[in-house]
C-alpha cells in the first residue's frame, strides 16, 4: 500500500531512541535520555513575550510564504553582522525548522542519479533526505585521531563529473568538530576547480562554539553564488518546537524551495516567526550563558568519559555532543549481552543502565554512539557514572 519512496527511507533514528526513551520514562523505569539533540532550556522570555504580542495583535494569519518581511530584513541583517554575508531578500527563505530548510533545498538540487558528496559521521537526515530525491550518497571517511574532519585532498579524489552537492556541517552534530577558517578555505579551494559542484552548508549550531571564530564557508572561492548556508532558531535560542528554520542562497535555488513551500506548507507559523525576529535582533546574552552552560557540561562528561579504558574520544568544540570510538568494547559481553557493533552497546546501556543513547551507524560510522549532552549536570553526572560501569563489566 504504501509508496516506495518511503522504503528508501527509515525513521530518524535519534527520533526513535527519544520516543523509546519517553515510553520507557512513562513506565516509570529510571531513564536517563542523552539521545536527543534538544536544549533543555527555556526560551528567553523576551522571545516568548513576542509570540504572546503576536497573538494577541491576531498576527494569525497565513504570511507571505518564504517569511514575513520583517523576519527576511532580521535574517539579512543577522547574516551580515554575524557571518559577513551579503543576502538580498529573495535570496533568504523562512521555513518549518532548518530540517525543512535542508530537505528543501536537497529536492531543489538533486536529480534520480546525481551524487551527494557527505562526510561521516553526518546528521541523521542528510542520507535520508538525499535518498527521498533518488541521489547517490558518497560518503567520507573521517576518523576521530583526526578530529573526524575531511582533507582537500579526500574532497577532489571524490568529485566526478555526476557530483551535484556536498552537505556538511560545523560545528558537527554528532562529532561537536569545528572546521577553522583556513580549513574550509582549503576545501573551498578544491571546490572552485570544480564549479559544476553545490553546497549545503548546515550551521544549526553556529553559537554553541566554545573556540569561537565560527566561519561559513559561503565566504570563500567562488563559494557564494552556489552555496545554501542553513541556520535556525532552534539550537541558539533553545526553540526547538517553534520550528524556524532559514537559508541565505542564489536565487533561483530559494526560488526553488519557496516553490516546494507553495505547494507543501504555504509558509511557516506566523506567531512563531514574530518570535523569530525578537530572537534574531534582541539580546544575545542568553545564548551566550547558554554555551557556557553546554561548555562546562562538555568539560564534565569529557573528564568522565577520558577516564573509563577503551573509549577513544575527540574533544568537541562546538554543538552538544560526544561520538566517542567505543569498538574496543566489540566482542565482549556482560549477563548474556554481547557487544557486536553500536547499536549492541547503545541496547546494552539501555537494558543494563537505563541510559538512552544514539548508535553510531545512525550516522555513518558504526565504531561510535553518540551522547548529546543537552541535559542538567546532575543527570550527567549520573549517566556518565552509569555509563562507566556498565562498561567496565564487559570483559
Ligand atoms: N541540522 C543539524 C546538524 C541538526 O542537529 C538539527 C537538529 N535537529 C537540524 C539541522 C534541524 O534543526 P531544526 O529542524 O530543529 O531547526
Ligand atoms: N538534531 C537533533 C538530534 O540530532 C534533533 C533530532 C532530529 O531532528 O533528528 O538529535
Amino acid at each position: 500500500m504504501i509508496a516506495d519512496r518511503l522504503n528508501r527511507i527509515s525513521e530518524s533514528e535519534t527520533i526513535a531512541m527519544a520516543k523509546l526513551g519517553r515510553a520507557l520514562k512513562a513506565e516509570g523505569k529510571d531513564i536517563i535520555s542523552l539521545s536527543f539533540g534538544e536544549p533543555d532550556f527555556f526560551t528567553p522570555d523576551h522571545i516568548k513575550k513576542a509570540a504572546i504580542d503576536a497573538i494577541n495583535q491576531n498576527f494569525t494569519f497565513y504570511t507571505p510564504v518564504a517569511g514575513i518581511p520583517e523576519l527576511k530584513e532580521a535574517i539579512r541583517t543577522k547574516f551580515k553582522r554575524d557571518n559577513n554575508l551579503d543576502y538580498e531578500t529573495d535570496q533568504i527563505v523562512v521555513s518549518t525548522g532548518a530540517k525543512n530548510s535542508i530537505v528543501n533545498a536537497v529536492l531543489s538540487l538533486v536529480n534520480p542519479g546525481d551524487e551527494v558528496i557527505i562526510p561521516k559521521p553526518f546528521w541523521v537526515s542528510y542520507a535520508d533526505m538525499v535518498y527521498l530525491a533518488e541521489g547517490t550518497c558518497v560518503f567520507l571517511d573521517t576518523r576521530v585521531e583526526t578530529d573526524y574532519k575531511i582533507s582537500p585532498a579526500q574532497l577532489e579524489e571524490a568529485i566526478t563529473p555526476k557530483t551535484k552537492l556536498f552537505m556538511f556541517s560545523s560545528p558537527n552534530n554528532p562529532s561537536g568538530m569545528v572546521y577553522s577558517e583556513d580549513e574550509l578555505k582549503a576545501l573551498a579551494e578544491v571546490f572552485d576547480r570544480h564549479p559544476h559542484v553545490y553546497i549545503i552548508s548546515d550551521e544549526i549550531y553556529e553559537h554553541i562554539n566554545f573556540i569561537g571564530g565560527h566561519a561559513s564557508i559561503a565566504n570563500y572561492g567562488t563559494l557564494f553564488d552556489r552555496t545554501v548556508t542553513v541556520n535556525g532558531l532552534s539550537k541558539a535560542f533553545s526553540m526547538t518546537g517553534w520550528r524556524i528554520g532559514y537559508i541565505g542562497a542564489p536565487k533561483a535555488i530559494a526560488y526553488a524551495c519557496e516553490k516546494l513551500q507553495s505547494q507543501f506548507t504555504s509558509g511557516t507559523n506566523s506567531v512563531a516567526q514574530r518570535a523569530a525576529l525578537a530572537a534574531l535582533l534582541g539580546d544575545m546574552k542568553p545564548t551566550y550563558d547558554m554555551r557556557d552552560a553546554f561548555r562546562k557540561r562538555r568539560n564534565l562528561c569529557f573528564d568522565i568519559l577520558k577516564s573509563i579504558p577503551g573509549m577513544k574520544l575527540n574533544m568537541p568544540d562546538g554543538a552538544f555532543y560526544l561520538f566517542p570510538d567505543i569498538s574496543a568494547y566489540f566482542g565482549k559481553s556482560y549477563n548474556g549481552q554481547t557487544i557486536r557493533n553500536s547499536q549492541d552497546l547503545c541496547m546494552y546501556l539501555l537494558n543494563e543502565v537505563y541510559v538512552v543513547t544514539v548508535a553510531g551507524s545512525a550516522f555513518g560510522n558504526d565504531d561510535c554512539i553518540r551522547f548529546s549532552y543537552a541535559t542538567s549536570e546532575d543527570n550527567l553526572t549520573k549517566a556518565m557514572n552509569r555509563i562507566k560501569d556498565a562498561l567496565m563489566k564487559l570483559s
